[in-house]
């Protein structure tokens, strides 16, 4: 047909044989846009021909790419534990459970129950944030850029932050600090070098502007060779007698259970808390539980944040609260085994390896078991790499890892080999792993 009014009805498309599973708003969206789309073919060549099949083809092909971009599960064989592109931490299934009672049902979110009157819903958190690490104080917001915002508009609106060159960073997703600052409405005030900031850099910026000190941890990427930073220990002394405000930009905070190769040298939250007035790290990332800012630290500072208007518009909703609360129990009653990140973390090297040959044993295809090296991910420890296991394919590495992409397991190509990497993988994914890889008919 190339005439508009040959047109096929929407009203006859969306009664195809061939699209007849797809939900009907599926239907009747992509028929009236594959629709409009074709006029405009039309009006731009008049002699270009439309059969009916291209038509319902094309609606076809809009609704399977809709639903392959819908969000769906994966199953994370990249070696990578926090994966921000995957989800970051997973949710255990126990904790899960425990938080469904809380959002499938009114709850005291932000109501005491012995006044009747309107309670705070950062109050579940706070005392249990007390336990676990000896705070004054706690709040917590959407994320950690959030707190980082959130902080510096508070406590130094106005004036200035001094900050090292070292650590002026970029996290990804385009959230650098020098920018962050700024949006802040705080002044800059850069000190030291890229490799080398010393306690008398800090110490001669310091004017009547200075309102805080920020350190920011290097969680993303590592300095090596020549290269010093003050540490906390000495700021803290230097702010103290300055009367500035020492806080420090976390990232990815640790607090218990993490194996000793991974914490050796990494600043663990309830020592940091001592040597600085206010701290925050996200919530999904080492802590392994959902996305939050938590802040912890001086009660004086964290009342402020408390205060400030804009804390409304970065308070986190009662789902992240609940997760997070159900985490801290199992933090308190020490079942680290239910924080999945630091379970995958501290996995032994011999239950990896079990993984691996399950699959291997079960599968059609023939692999070869291998030892290699993961990565924490999520922006944490970029200088530090665990053991693992993988099993490695036969084929073309790039063809492979695209296929395997498209049943939703996401391997990675090492030494030219397509591999999985058994150290981000769940034992309980282990059968539907099997069956996915079983139902290809070849490689
Ligand atoms: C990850 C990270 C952030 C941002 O945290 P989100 O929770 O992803 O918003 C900020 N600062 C540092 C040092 C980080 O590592």
């Amino acid at each position: 047909m190339n005439n508009f009014r040959d047109f096929p009805q929407i009203s006859s498309l969306i009664k195809d044989e061939n699209l007849k599973t797809y939900p009907l708003y599926l239907r009747t969206y992509f028929s009236k846009c594959v629709i409009k789309e074709m006029k405009k073919k039309l009006q731009k060549n008049l002699n270009e021909n439309i059969e009916k099949t291209a038509i319902l083809n094309e609606i076809q092909n809009k609704i399977k790419h809709f639903l392959k971009n819908d969000l769906q599960n994966l199953i994370n064989a990249s070696g990578v534990i926090i994966h921000t592109n995957l989800g970051r931490s997973v949710i255990d299934e126990e904790l899960y459970e425990n938080c469904k009672k809380l959002i499938c049902s009114y709850s005291n979110l932000e109501f005491d129950l012995q006044t009747g009157k309107r309670g705070s819903r950062y109050d579940s958190l706070l005392e249990k944030f007390k336990i676990l690490f000896e705070c004054e104080d706690a709040l917590v917001v959407n994320n950690n850029a959030a707190a980082v915002f959130l902080i510096l508009n508070t406590l130094a609106k106005d004036k200035e932050v001094i900050s090292s060159r070292g650590e002026l960073v970029e996290i990804g997703g385009s959230f650098r600090i020098p920018e962050v600052i700024k949006a802040a409405g705080v002044k800059l005030h850069e000190v030291g070098t890229s490799n080398k900031t010393h306690l008398k850099d800090y110490e001669e910026a310091i004017n009547e502007n200075s309102a805080l000190i920020l350190k920011t941890h290097k969680s993303n990427f590592s300095l090596l060779g020549f290269q010093s930073e003050t540490n906390l220990e000495e700021l803290k002394i230097l702010s103290k007698k300055k009367k500035l405000i020492l806080y420090y930009d976390l990232g990815s905070g640790w607090c218990e259970n993490l194996n000793p190769h991974l914490s050796k040298n990494e600043p663990e939250v309830k020592k940091l808390l001592k040597n600085c007035d206010i701290l925050s790290f996200s919530g999904d990332k080492l802590f392994g539980s959902v996305q939050a800012g938590i802040i912890l630290g001086k009660k004086k500072f964290i009342e402020k944040l408390k205060k400030n208007q804009l804390l409304r518009m970065l308070r986190v909703d009662k789902l992240s609260i609940t997760f997070l609360n159900e985490t801290l129990k199992f933090y308190l009653e020490k079942k680290f085994e239910k924080i999945t990140t630091l379970k995958l973390l501290n996995d032994s090297l011999d239950h990896i390896k079990q993984k691996a040959l399950k699959v291997q044993k079960n599968i059609k295809f023939k692999t070869s078991l291998q030892k290699s090296k993961s990565l924490v991910g999520g922006g944490s420890m970029p200088d530090k790499s665990l053991e693992t296991f993988v099993l490695a394919f036969e084929g073309k590495a790039l063809f492979l890892q695209k296929k395997f992409r498209e049943k939703n397991i996401i391997g990675r190509v090492e030494n030219k080999n397509f591999i999985l990497d058994f150290r981000s993988i769940k034992e309980d994914e282990l059968s539907h792993l099997i069956n996915i890889i079983n139902s290809m008919d070849t490689l």
